[in-house]
């Protein structure tokens, strides 16, 4: 799944572990254009490994009744007893059922929900539609069903509906028998074993693009009616990654057909159920002429990750939610890797760093947690679902892929995913399996990176010794602001590999070592190194803190360095500056050697600090501090415009318009540059006259910058381009930039659609735009206190977390009493690490 966590308490409990269903029949009679609840049936065939009276499944908000179960030719009735406290229904029986296999019979009945989870009702202009959305525990809510990752069965889909939905699921239709009253009912071939939260269904009007073949695998696009011309470019995704993906993995796509679905209104970003997988509409359906690259990059590389799933996460599933970053670290680095395997210009690892950059950030806080992360309840589940398990999952994946080299680690992948296939999986299986292929032992470097909270600084200080250059290097755990849990002392085995600068400008190798206690020596040679990258390719998940001499060299050698590598430098080193470890200064400095930096994602990097600093810092200096600043980003990097323009040059090249793009967010946003300022209002209502006027990739900063300054005509301008837009991108630029206004009366309207009108799978992210927003931030703080219970019924539960991730753009200690005190008179059951997190 691509999302970030949220759901309810329960008091940990676990399904016996006796009872295993092998196959389960589902049929549902659903019409959503219609009528707004369903029925059911649900026959689910078991297996007892010893004799019992009492079966417990899951269940809830569900009606449950009749329950029969057939054993040796024998019909017996059940008595259903509830259980909401553990979200299941137990059948007791009036004598015992042997060991041996047993059939149980359930009728059900419930609303389509309108919560994005479950079977949920979305719409998409005047029709209606139901959707499932399981993971992590909502299969329940959908049918009966033994809702653990463990009891894979092999699933038969039916339904009753009318004839001119379309119905998709996880296999292809074995059948449709047409029904009275303009009914039918479909029925699909069984699957093959899954787990329940890999279950799909679809109903309503949904049109399929045209279909393309990898081997035996039909691959189509499935989206509301008339947005068959926005299909292309996903279609060509899936093709090409799930080649690669078949290839890498040397064994074929596990299920018999591939549906993308672009959904209306979607939780997650998207998620991988078997066979059948959805999508938010701006994750899939793209329009070439008007895309930016960044959506390109981000479709393809979503699109790889859910395919990815289908091997790892559905094949082969993890036995509990603890390990839930065996699918989502593994799916975060493989589509990475594919894509960049796909597209090597588009530099898919350097657009990987901010994502690195945000895990690492985010695991130098005290309230951070282990990639292994004991689960007990639902609610803990959920919470896993964030950078921590994705992203620093897929840093340290990567960190051990080099390690070990790609082809040992790609053995050792095909071994595990063969072993496992169908099955369910601990990380130990992993590193058994890597260990036979790379014929070392994995389990104690790794074990600290997946076991343990936070990551080190690695301090490096270079030195001439007896002729030799060594670097003394130290490690601790690198925690962010004075709180930090200073008692223990971790370690982490760290597989590194330093850049070593040679005795020719231009000129560097590769120095690898296992750096295990906090200190060791590392012997260079006699030569003095012309400079060292302490992480070369920013492959290890660790900050570097370079001497102040080795800083200055770096500085004077970036050219040398990759692109990546100078990302990681400015990254560190505004970390080290943060935390307190440097002086700003020292960043400051290195910055300013940036000005004619060409890569558009280390400007990127750049631009986070820069407007860090400027909110949180000449935010509060007097005016001559301020103009000083601002003064000093337009002399270092006012260039990249005054070169470049607005217009792209005839045949500019793609790395370039996106230089231009980054160039104005940074002048125009961050450094208040009066040569962008004064020009986007004008810039932007020609965008609105004609889409053609602008690089698409301008379209973002542009229209966001002219909001600042915007009236309420340019305002109403907005609301009809969202409403009326052509792609699900420009739907999206339109509605966010609702947020990004200063006029507080606007932004009353913005706020006031929240509660509103806005759709539920948009509002938490145009909260988040408005927190950000310097003149929005007070007053949506104090309308989120007096309105949350109203936007608490609106919150789709994963998606809260993203408005308390975003709270410490709050800056006062004032704010820091409210935020605390405000969530322990309103805890959010899946955000309470994220709420201490904030804190
Ligand atoms: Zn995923």
């Amino acid at each position: 799944m691509q999302t970030r966590g949220a759901a309810r308490t329960l008091r940990p409990h676990r399904l016996a572990t006796d009872v295993r269903p092998t196959n389960v029949a589902v049929h549902i009679e659903v019409d959503p254009q219609k009528r707004d609840d369903f029925v059911g049936e649900v026959t689910i065939e078991l297996v007892l490994d010893a004799p019992r009276r009492m079966i417990e499944l899951h269940a809830d908000d569900l009606k449950v009744e009749g329950a029969q179960v057939e054993v040796g030719g024998r019909n017996l009735h059940g008595r259903i007893t509830k259980h909401p406290a553990f979200e299941t229904i137990r059948i007791q029986l009036s004598e015992r059922l042997p060991a041996g296999r047993a059939t149980v019979r359930l009728g059900f009945s419930g609303k389509l929900r309108p919560d994005l989870r479950g079977l949920y009702a979305s719409r998409s202009g005047r029709r209606r539609y139901a959707f499932t959305q399981l993971e992590a525990t909502d299969a329940r809510r959908f049918f009966p069903c033994f809702d653990e990752p463990t009891m894979k069965a092999r699933f038969t889909m039916s339904v009753t509906t009318s004839q001119r939905n379309t119905v998709l699921s996880n296999a292809p239709i074995a059948r449709t028998k047409k029904l009275s009253r303009g009914r039918k009912q479909v029925t699909f071939r069984p699957t093959p074993p899954l787990a329940t939260y890999l279950v799909a269904l679809a109903v309503g009007e949904l049109e399929a693009s045209k279909t393309l073949k990898l081997g035996q695998t039909p691959i189509r696009i499935w989206h509301v009616p008339g947005k068959r011309p926005l299909t292309g470019f996903a279609l060509e995704c899936a093709h090409e990654t799930l080649r690669r993906l078949e290839a890498y993995f040397d064994l074929p796509y596990p299920y018999e057909k591939l549906d993308l679905v672009a959904v209306p209104d979607f939780e997650a970003g998207a998620m991988e159920n078997a066979g059948a997988v959805f999508f938010r509409e701006t994750l899939l359906l793209v329009d070439p002429k008007t895309v930016t690259l960044a959506e390109k990059k981000r479709v393809a590389e979503v699109v790889c990750h859910e395919l990815a799933h289908m091997w790892y996460g559905d094949l082969v599933t993890m036995a509990w939610w603890d390990d839930l970053w065996l699918n989502e670290a593994f799916a975060t680095w493989m589509a990475f890797s594919i894509v960049d395997d796909w597209k090597p210009e588009w530099k898919m690892w350097l657009d990987f760093q901010h994502y690195r950059g945000a895990a690492l950030n985010l695991d130098a806080l005290a309230h951070t947690h282990p990639i292994y992360m004991p689960v007990r309840t639902p609610d803990e589940a959920t919470e896993n679902f964030d950078l921590i398990t994705y992203e620093k999952g897929a840093s340290v994946v990567r960190m051990v892929e080099n390690w070990l080299g790609a082809a040992a680690f790609r053995r050792g992948v095909r071994r595990y995913v063969r072993a496992h296939a169908e099955g369910n999986t601990v990380a130990a299986d992993l590193w058994t399996a890597l260990s036979r292929a790379a014929k070392q032992e994995v389990e104690p470097v790794v074990r600290a990176w997946i076991e343990q909270p936070g990551f080190p600084v690695l301090s490096l200080r270079h030195s001439r010794e007896r002729g030799k250059s060594v670097l003394n290097a130290s490690q601790e755990r690198f925690v962010a602001g004075a709180r930090g849990p200073r008692r223990d002392r971790p370690r982490w085995p760290i597989p590194w590999v330093g850049r070593i600068g040679g005795a020719r400008k231009g000129q560097s190798k590769l120095e690898r070592r296992v750096l295990t206690g906090a200190r060791s020596r590392i012997t260079l040679g006699s030569n003095a190194p012309r400079f060292v990258h302490g992480n070369a390719e920013a492959s290890g998940f660790y900050r570097t803190h370079h001497d102040a001499a080795m800083l200055r060299d770096l500085a004077a050698e970036l050219r040398s360095l990759s692109a990546v590598e100078r990302l990681c430098l400015a990254s560190d080193q505004w970390a080290l500056a943060r935390a307190g470890r440097a002086p700003i200064e020292d960043f400051l400095e290195l910055a300013s050697v940036f000005g004619e930096e060409l890569e558009p994602d280390v400007l990127v990097a750049l631009r986070g600090a820069f407007a860090f600093a400027n909110d949180q810092l000449a935010a509060n200096a007097d005016d001559a501090t301020r103009n000083a600043w601002r003064g000093f980003l337009v002399e270092r990097f006012g260039e990249h415009l005054l070169e470049l323009g607005w217009r792209p040059a005839d045949g500019e090249d793609e790395p370039t318009r996106v230089r231009r793009a980054v160039a104005i967010s940074l002048l125009g946003d961050v450094a208040g540059w009066e040569a962008v300022t004064e020009v986007v209002g004008e810039k932007c209502a020609a965008y609105l006259d004609d889409r053609g006027t602008l690089d698409p990739n301008l379209a973002d900063p542009v229209v966001s910058l002219a909001a600042r300054a915007g009236d309420a005509r340019l305002y109403a301008r907005f609301e009809k381009a969202f409403q009326r837009a052509a792609t699900p991108q420009e739907r999206r630029r339109f509605l966010f930039a609702l947020g990004d206004f200063h006029d507080p009366k606007l932004l009353a309207r913005t706020r006031k659609a929240c509660l509103e009108s806005i759709p539920v799978q948009d509002m938490p992210f145009l909260l988040v735009r408005m927190l950000h927003n310097p003149a929005a931030r007070e007053e949506t703080w104090t309308f989120l206190q007096k309105r949350w219970r109203r936007l608490s019924r609106r919150f789709p539960p994963a998606l809260v977390t993203r408005v308390i991730d975003t709270l410490p753009e709050l800056q006062t200690t004032r704010h820091r009493r409210e935020v605390s005190a405000f969530f322990r008179q309103n805890p959010v059951p899946t955000g309470r690490r994220a709420v201490q997190q904030a804190l």
